[in-house]
């Protein structure tokens, strides 16, 4: 008997993506297998650390790298280590008023719940603009929002499609502002992958200071982890106030089985024929939109970007029977003995197929064609 049979937790054919409240994505064998064997013998943390991060850096073209447990926590270290580099102390020796008076910068187009990561801190949240576009922000008034106390910029990169409203500076006036004022600029990349370019092309060929990704969505890394890639000198101070060093990030340690898991799916991440995968995911995309172009409650039709802006299709469902909504269609597909998981975006279902196998796919496929032909 498997683990969540034994529990009585139902398990889920996953059509919406990296969702992380379904577990974001699956570890390869390879990763698993990492994990077992770190799991075996004890090591020395700041050794595995250094050889992790010195690799994971290397693989991703990027200066220095550091893996946090969650992009969130990559989010909440980076914006605390922005400060550290500012008053050159570990945030442990930073005086409450050091901190209280420090400001990070972000545009209000990209607040969201993941920012709590900023908040955390104790540093002011500066925003500035407007998330829309009657009145976008100029390079002016975002140079105007920098005073003495700044000490960061969190950025989120806008993507065609995507859910960032907009409402921001470009990313690459953006970052020549901070640069012009010797600031440190983050970008949360967190579900910006693919296309696996992004690893480096916010720091090595934009100059972003740093840039943080979530380890457990398309990396395929443990569900626990994230990275921030980027410039030594802010990730060095990361490190200095994370685990072992019993600075802030004490309390978000990450184990040498999560190690070597993110290194390992780093790995084989940068390894991966992106086309390939595209093409997968499109077989599947089509797989909906032809079975169900006959008629029916519902048809299906393909989607690009996805809801994270990614370069992937999705096929979106447009129901015609006046009868039938999309929460209903929900709710059918997760009553099923085995169960499936959906998302309802602004009254529409969407297959994701990021996360789906083809023989997944076929049985989703076939628990709508039933549904579609139900009277
Ligand atoms: C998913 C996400 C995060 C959080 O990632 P975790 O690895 O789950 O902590 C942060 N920011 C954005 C934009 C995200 O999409």
């Amino acid at each position: 008997m498997g683990i969540y049979e034994a529990l009585g937790v139902p398990t889920l054919v996953n059509c919406a993506g990296t969702y992380t409240i379904v577990g974001g994505s699956k570890m390869s064998a390879g990763s698993l297998e990492a994990i077992r064997q770190a799991a075996e013998s004890h090591v020395k943390i700041a050794q595995l650390q250094e050889k992790v991060h010195e690799k994971i850096a290397e693989l991703t073209q990027n200066e220095a790298a550091i893996v946090t447990a969650g992009a969130i926590v990559g989010i909440y270290l980076s914006a605390a280590s922005c400060i550290s580099l500012k008053y050159k102390k570990a945030f442990k020796l930073l005086r409450k008023e050091e901190i209280a008076r420090s400001e990070i910068i972000m545009f209000r187009a990209h607040r969201n719940a993941y920012d709590r990561g900023v908040e955390l801190t104790g540093a002011h949240l500066v925003e500035v603009g407007y998330p829309n576009n009657i009145n976008m922000i100029s390079e002016e008034e975002f140079e105007n929002a920098f005073t003495e106390h700044t000490a960061g910029v969190i950025y989120l990169p806008s993507t065609d499609g995507g859910w960032v409203p907009p409402g921001a500076l470009e990313i690459q006036k953006t970052i020549a502002t901070c640069k012009k004022h010797s600031v440190p600029i983050i970008i949360d990349a967190a579900a910006q992958l693919p296309p696996k370019s992004n690893l480096w092309s916010f720091t090595k060929n934009m100059g972003a200071t740093a840039v943080v990704f979530s380890g457990g969505k398309y990396l395929h890394g443990p569900q626990t982890t994230g990275l921030v890639l980027g410039e030594k000198r802010l990730i060095e101070w990361m490190w200095q106030n994370s685990f072992p060093n019993y600075g802030i990030g004490r309390m978000h340690k990450v184990g040498r089985e999560e190690l070597a898991g993110i290194y390992t799916a780093v790995k084989e991440y940068v390894a991966l024929d992106e086309e390939a995968t595209d093409r997968a995911a499109e077989k599947i995309v089509a797989l909906f939109v032809d079975r169900f172009s006959g008629g029916g409650r519902f048809y299906f039709q393909r989607t690009y970007p996805n809801e994270a802006g990614q370069p992937m299709a999705r096929a979106k469902m447009y129901l015609t029977d006046p009868g039938l909504t999309a929460k209903q269609v929900q709710a059918k597909l997760e009553n099923l003995p085995r169960a499936i998981f959906t998302i309802v975006e602004n009254g529409h279902i969407y297959i994701n197929p990021m996360m789906m196998t083809e023989e997944e796919a076929d049985y989703v496929a076939g628990v709508l064609a039933q549904i579609n032909s139900e009277v």
